[in-house]
């Protein structure tokens, strides 16, 4: 083992697509076969080498500041193929093999996807079971130093390390009751220990191991068993001699039983997240961190850049935050991002039209490096850039923190005028459901989520109309023309309660963005959501208010095509905030609070103009639950209250629905009752309805459990959906039980729309006439 210092300063990582979306575009063309292997592989290797080379200039050049945190679809599949956790036998996954894992093939289902943490990055679960052959495969880490060495960089491998990495997987259908998958983690130590070895041979000096589950409170193991595990694990590979030093990440929260026990694993180097949000939510970490590692030969990579986040960091108190880490006796001070970058997109320079102050207050990516340059020289003693860097970021502190832009007055007077704690909207649901009989609903009445299929058509108006093509007139036209057809066919399949489609929205949550003040979107600020799919998350810059109606004309023009009720489509103030960027000024409730009344003003105004029946999606509920159990009710209080606030002062007539995807539900249940709407529908077809079994007499709402699965193209039969309807009523009284598909239709194209949906009607037909 070497003994090359830890850089100064680093990053835990960062984003693989490309500045432009290179990756993304590389990856659908091979899948769709417009370029061979070789294309494919040749592109995927200019953009790892060009990322280095950027990040070299952008300040990272020092030996192994450079974190190599490569995957071709996901970071947990690349450790997942390398430590031979997935893959049996074979000595080498091919591509075919590689994204046959993450997308599946004729002959079997990829891996599930699933939330990395409390974020909105998706990675792959691997599935292991007592007779997983663990194969390891350090050729394809080796590739990649050495592919990094041929350009002329030193850079740090990186893999998620074993005890998250178990964490993180699941047992396979037939492991057998009970298993669980870190049992096995002494099998999957002696794999990274061939890897760090065969590292430690090529000359490679660091490596990084990432072990966010040492923050978070996950139902597999409670935190004291993973930090029990941690320290035997680290035990074991920091006893080796033949290694590289290793540096272990905590990313996405606070420690607690873990920073013991890795702090005495005595890895060379550990990373710890102090993002002012973390240390909101956890008194005394900084004291708690300094006090584990005083005295100790361990570097502590200080993780003080927020990389969750846009906004520009507030050096001062940064560098306070580094000051009271020496002050409390850490030796060896490093500065990192508190989570990999890749969860913000590249850089603010290519932002042109964002407004110029609003330009100053944000650092992605590349401004975030700058920012952990500026503190490690500024430990150091301060430089002239440093200078500079601190008085920017002085300016940017103060004039957002003065802008008008950031306050508005009249918003925080009416929130500030509502009622403290939970509200709650008259009458109760049993009376509402009297006054909503007025609906004349049919039983078992048919709906859908909302989206209809996104045509080509759509696309290039929309594209269009961006580039002038078409005007506002005729982009205008076109979407009417659209929503007129959309409206059309589901009268002529005979569903109940229509929607208009959605196709003016690019997306559920920037089409709100973009109409409510408060909010800032940009042009290229792609993040990494999983594979090739990225999403563009607004900001939220300040008060958030409603200058004018948002969804109003398009609902009163479809409704104005159809004697039948026609929903109001509205995204809800928990699911705008998880898909944007969040104001770290003010906590996630302020800004959740004034997004709800000003979709209340909404819903008031969609009641003006005759709509009786109104959604408010929120299918991001859960997302953004803490980590840490603690933290979980407070949290739930402001989510629920704040979807309250939109439906408080509707018409008991108004029928309010909510609408939840992805099936887990088991800890949220209780929100969900907890919502009042009157109709909820869930994501369920999948599961086949096994979670109505867990509803208790506290669910009142009626429910629209999805019984089609619309994330594949497969057109389910009416055998099939008359079973699942059946199935449903078995826990779900008649009178209570919509019957709908699990999600929007916008993924889907029309020919398999129209037939399912046809099947679903003929479905509820047949289950109405049986009863
Ligand atoms: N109303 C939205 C749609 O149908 C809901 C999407 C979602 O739940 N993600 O597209
Ligand atoms: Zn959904």
């Amino acid at each position: 083992m070497s003994a090359s210092a830890f850089p100064t300063f680093t990053i835990e990582g960062y984003p693989r697509v490309g500045a432009n979306r290179e990756l993304k575009k590389a990856l659908e063309s091979f899948w769709a076969g417009r370029i061979d292997e070789e294309t494919f592989t040749s592109s995927a290797h200019s953009i790892r080498v060009e990322n280095y080379a950027r990040l070299r200039d952008l300040g990272l050049d020092q030996d192994y500041a450079i974190p190599a945190d490569v995957a071709l679809y996901d970071q947990v599949l690349e450790t997942a193929v390398t430590v031979g956790l997935v893959g049996g036998e074979a000595p080498e996954i091919d591509l075919t093999e590689y994204f046959a894992l993450a997308r599946g093939n004729a002959e079997r289902s990829p891996l599930e996807m699933t939330k990395w943490f409390d974020t909105n990055y998706h990675y792959l679960v691997p599935e292991v079971s007592a007779d997983t052959i663990i194969t390891p495969r350090p050729q394809r880490i080796l590739d990649i130093v050495n592919e990094a060495k041929a350009a002329g960089h030193v850079v740090r491998p990186f893999l998620v390390g074993p005890v998250t990495l178990l964490a993180k997987s699941k047992a396979t259908e037939d492991a057998g009751e009970g298993f669980n998958p870190l049992s096995r983690l002494d099998d999957l130590t002696n794999a990274y220990q061939t890897i760090l070895a065969e590292l430690n041979d090529a000359g490679v000096e660091w490596i990084q191991l990432a072990e966010p589950a040492l923050v978070a409170d996950l139902t597999i193991a409670s935190d004291e068993e993973l930090a029990t595990l941690a320290g035997e694990v680290y035990g074991r590979i920091l006893g080796e001699e033949n290694r590289p030093q290793v540096l272990i990440t905590t990313p996405y929260g606070a420690l607690r039983a873990g920073l013991d026990a890795l702090v005495a694993a005595q890895p060379e180097a550990l990373a710890v997240d102090l993002a002012p949000v973390t240390l909101g939510n956890e008194e005394g970490y900084v004291a708690r961190v300094a006090e584990a590692l005083a005295g100790t030969d361990i570097t502590l990579a200080a993780g003080v850049i927020d990389g969750r986040n846009i906004w520009a960091a507030d050096l001062r108190e940064r560098l306070a935050v580094l000051e009271e880490l020496k002050k409390g006796g850490v030796e060896k001070l490093a500065v990192t991002s508190s989570v990999s970058l890749q969860h913000v997109p590249h850089t603010v320079a290519v932002e042109k039209n964002l407004p110029v102050d609003v330009a100053g207050w944000l650092s992605f990516a590349d401004e975030k490096i700058g920012e952990a340059q500026a503190l490690a020289a500024a430990l150091e003693g301060g430089s002239v850039a440093a200078a500079d860097a601190f008085a920017r970021s002085d300016r940017a502190v103060r004039t957002r923190r003065e802008s008008a832009r950031t306050h508005n007055q009249a918003v925080q007077d009416r929130v500030a005028a509502l009622p403290d704690g939970q509200v709650a909207r008259e009458p109760e649901f049993a009376g509402r459901v009297e006054a909503q009989k007025s609906l004349g609903l049919p039983q078992l009445p048919t709906t859908t989520i909302g989206s209809f299929p996104q045509t080509t058509e759509i696309r290039k108006a929309r594209a269009d109309h961006r580039s002038g093509a078409l005007t506002d007139d005729q982009y205008t036209e076109a979407l009417k023309d659209e929503v007129k057809s959309v409206i059309e066919l589901q009268e002529r399949l005979g569903i109940d309660v229509l929607v208009h489609g959605e196709p003016e929205r690019n997306d559920m949550v920037q089409y709100f963005a973009e109409l409510l003040d408060g909010f800032v979107t940009t042009e290229h600020g792609w993040v990494q959501s999983y594979g090739s799919r990225c999403t563009r998350p607004s900001i939220v810059v300040g008060d958030v208010s409603r200058p004018e109606a948002m969804t109003v004309e398009w609902a009163k023009y479809a409704q104005s095509l159809s004697e039948k009720h026609v929903k109001g489509m509205l995204t809800g103030p928990v699911t705008i905030l998880a898909w944007s960027f969040t104001r770290d000024d003010v906590p996630k409730s302020v800004s959740a609070d004034q997004i709800g009344v000003a979709l209340a003003d909404e819903v008031a105004d969609l009641e003006a103009a005759g709509i009786d029946i109104i959604q408010i999606d929120e299918p991001a509920l859960r997302e953004l639950l803490p980590l840490r159990e603690e933290d979980r009710p407070a949290y739930l209080d402001w989510a629920v209250r704040s979807f309250r606030l939109v439906s408080l002062d509707a018409q008991p007539t108004t029928q309010i629905h909510t609408h939840l995807c992805y099936s887990e539900f088991g800890q949220i249940i209780d929100a969900v009752a907890a919502l009042d709407a009157d109709v909820t529908s869930i994501e369920a077809a999948r599961s086949r309805m096994e979670l109505l079994a867990d509803l208790d007499e506290s669910f009142h709402s009626e429910i629209g459990p999805g019984i089609w699965d619309i994330h594949s193209p497969r057109v389910p039969d009416v055998a099939e959906l008359t079973e699942l309807i059946k199935a449903a009523l078995v826990n779900v009284p008649t009178e209570r039980l919509w019957v709908n598909p699990d999600c929007g239709l916008k993924t889907r194209g029309y020919a398999e729309t129209e037939q399912s949906l046809r099947n679903m009607v003929l479905a509820r037909d047949l289950v109405v006439e049986s009863l």
